[in-house]
């Protein structure tokens, strides 16, 4: 199958689980996981229509930055180094790994002396609890919310979490709801003077099980790019 009739396939289960949860289709925005990929695939799902490209290292998407710029939407989805944050700074739209005060305080800073508009993160949850996973905690979500909302150049818009590896959907859904239900507690403690509304759950193997719990950016790698290179 092409990219066209992936996307096709893909658009259609996503319909058809927003169905099942009294959700619209245009809540949910597939973000093309791009990384392992070469330009040449990443230009091909540009042009099946999607908008927005997701990688996890600066050296891997650097060569395809430069030559899409700003015809895709950028979203950083892996762990960031906080000596990498020159290199993302004002190229990502969105970083998807914020999950430490370390790193909010570098990508405030930079922001800050680039003259850039507050950087749109996610925190990073870590809320199946398997201790190979990055991310935060959800005991520590309020005070890290608290400590962000001192910071003039972090926008917090919403959580990510990863599912477990193995299991499926079915370990994978009680997981969403719970960062779903995050989000609403966060929104509930008015740490910010606006709403945090997004939530970017779901890859490959579970994201119908994440629209139907709320997700709004799922993370689609395999089973959009499959093993192309
Ligand atoms: C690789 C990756 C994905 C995509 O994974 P697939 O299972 O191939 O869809 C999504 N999110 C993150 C954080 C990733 O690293």
């Amino acid at each position: 199958m092409d990219m066209e009739g992936r996307l096709a396939a893909i658009r259609s289960r996503i319909e058809a689980a927003c169905r099942r949860s009294g959700r619209q289709p245009e809540e949910v925005t597939v973000i093309a996981v791009t990384k392992y990929t070469s330009l040449e695939t990443a230009e091909a799902v540009l042009a099946a229509g999607l908008t927005d490209i997701g990688e996890n290292r600066w050296q891997d998407v650097k060569p395809k930055w430069e030559a899409i710029g700003d015809r895709a939407v950028w979203h950083f989805i892996g762990s960031l180094q906080t000596n990498k944050v020159k290199d993302v700074i004002g190229k990502f739209a969105y970083i998807h790994s914020l999950d430490r005060l370390s790193l909010a305080e570098e990508l405030n800073r930079k922001a800050g002396a680039l003259g850039l508009e507050p950087v749109k993160c996610f925190i990073q949850l870590n809320v199946s609890g398997e201790d190979t996973k990055h991310g935060l905690a959800p005991e520590g979500l309020e005070e890290f919310a608290r400590q962000l909302a001192e910071l003039p150049y972090i926008r917090v818009v919403g959580l990510m979490t990863m599912a477990p590896l193995t299991g499926g959907p079915d370990s994978a859904r009680p997981v969403f709801r719970r960062l779903r239900e995050l989000r609403e507690q966060l929104n509930e403690q008015q740490i910010y003077p606006y709403a945090v509304t997004e939530l970017s759950m779901g890859m490959s193997g579970d994201f119908e099980a994440a629209v139907e719990e709320g997700a709004t950016y799922i993370r689609l790698g395999t089973v959009l790019v499959g093993s192309q290179s």
